[in-house]
């Protein structure tokens, strides 16, 4: 089946077209056909760019003020009988949307009916900037498609198994029942395709392994995932807990908040830019918060960029540390996102000094390894260490086939405490 795949922002929508069944998605043979992008919904000068894999990247300009237009654009120019890859729309046999926020009412991906639709509107609390733009992309997509079904993946869902001792934060428990105020982790989609693709690799069954998947982008967030569940992630009520990311902050102490508020007369709006878009690597390395940057202003001794990184690297080491003790052990490591699979730097510096607990890293093969899916750690090394390049769009693809199918995995509900 060809699945459209939708990633709709507030002035942007990220689509791609998959063509996958139930096997396969087992045997890895699913098959990306085109990808595109429209920015600057709202602006007279949208833009679309389309890639489909052996050919010129096509790319045009035009007004388009809302999602309904961009969707209708994007349909267009995937029907268009000279850049596109489709006949005619009815090649389209579903739609899958990313779905940011799925709150405790979503463990799993679901088909997207008028009371889904209204529990992702009720999430909208816990993530006001991406779930109204993610229901805008659905309802534009629903009205060009309407015919087809449409399926919701959420970040959040994956790390509903967490457990209460690791979901909830020790504040007053009213919090809790009173706003859902606990850990809900992100980026599910990407430690779900990374740790199910590296089980393919290693031909061993998930639900007896404990990874430590490490995606690593602009935002970036460990998962300890225990036989197939993650049962502890690094983000928290929003993304920004947990690593040093490109301009997030990670950990802190929380009352370094309110006295700063105080000190520098600082507005709530302003702490917020600040923790989210003024800190971490960028503002440690004084540089970029672009890992490349970082790596090359080191290599010319540039010693703020220097501390940025080994900031970075220490940060995750931490966190591999405290999953291995969650987990009682761990078999297997993964890097993925922009840093993981494309810094042998950042991997070789975040596991130096593990080998006491069976980390042991090929350097050479790790030196080697830019994209592309690898084993880097020694042939006898106890923990295989591993990169996976993550594909969210292909897990949501999939999810659309598992829901279709009714084989979408089931986990036991959230454990909900009153
Ligand atoms: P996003 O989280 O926005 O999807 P990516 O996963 O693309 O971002 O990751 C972006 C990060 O990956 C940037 O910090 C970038 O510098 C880093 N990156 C990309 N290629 C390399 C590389 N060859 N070496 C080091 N870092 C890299």
């Amino acid at each position: 089946m060809k699945i459209l795949v939708l990633n709709s922002g507030s002035s942007s929508v990220k689509f791609q077209v998959i063509e996958t069944d139930l096997e396969k998605l087992n045997t890895h043979q699913d098959k990306t056909l085109a990808v595109g992008q429209i920015e600057k919904i709202g602006l007279s000068d949208s833009r679309l760019v389309l890639k489909v894999p052996g050919r010129d990247t096509y790319q045009d300009y035009h007004e388009i003020l809302e999602h309904r237009a961009a969707i209708g654009w994007a349909i267009r120019i995937l029907c268009d009988a000279s850049v596109g890859i489709l006949d005619q729309v009815t090649e389209i046999g579903a739609v899958g949307h990313r779905v940011v926020h799925g709150g405790e009412e979503f463990a799993s991906s679901v088909l997207m009916t008028p009371e889904v639709l209204n529990k992702i509107e009720q999430c909208s609390v816990l993530a006001p900037l991406h779930n109204p733009a993610n229901l805008r992309g659905y309802h534009a997509a629903h009205a060009a498609l309407p015919d087809v079904p449409h399926i919701a993946v959420f970040d959040t869902a994956y790390h509903q198994t967490m457990p209460a001792h690791a979901f909830l934060y020790g504040i007053p428990f009213q919090f809790y029942t009173k706003h859902h105020l606990r850990r809900y982790g992100f980026h599910g989609t990407s430690h779900r395709y990374v740790t199910f693709r590296a089980c393919q690799i290693m031909e061993c069954e998930r639900e007896d392994k404990k990874l430590i998947s490490i995606h690593l982008g602009n935002g970036c967030s460990l998962a300890a995932v225990d036989r197939a569940k993650s049962i502890d992630t690094s983000m928290g009520f929003t993304p920004l807990e947990g690593l040093v990311m490109g301009t997030r902050s990670g950990d802190l102490d929380p009352a370094i908040i309110p006295w700063l508020m105080a000190m520098e007369e600082m507005t709530l709006h302003q702490m917020n830019t600040m923790l989210n878009k003024h800190s971490g690597l960028y503002a440690i390395s004084g540089v970029s918060s672009d890992m490349r940057e970082i790596i090359d202003a080191r290599a010319r001794g540039r010693r703020r960029a220097d501390v940025a990184f080994r900031m970075f690297c220490y940060r995750v080491k931490k966190y591999i540390g405290s999953y291995a003790a969650a987990m009682g052990g761990v078999d297997a490591i993964l890097f993925t996102g922009g840093i993981g699979e494309n810094s042998p730097e950042v991997r070789e510096s975040a596991l130096t000094g593990l080998e006491y607990m069976g980390v042991h890293l090929d350097s050479s093969k790790n030196a080697e390894v830019v994209g592309g899916e690898a084993v880097i750690s020694t042939q006898d090394s106890p923990v295989t260490v591993m990169v996976v390049p993550t594909n969210e769009e292909k897990t949501i693809a999939r999810d659309v086939i598992r829901v279709l199918n009714n084989v979408m995995p089931t986990f036991d509900p959230p454990e909900v405490i009153s």
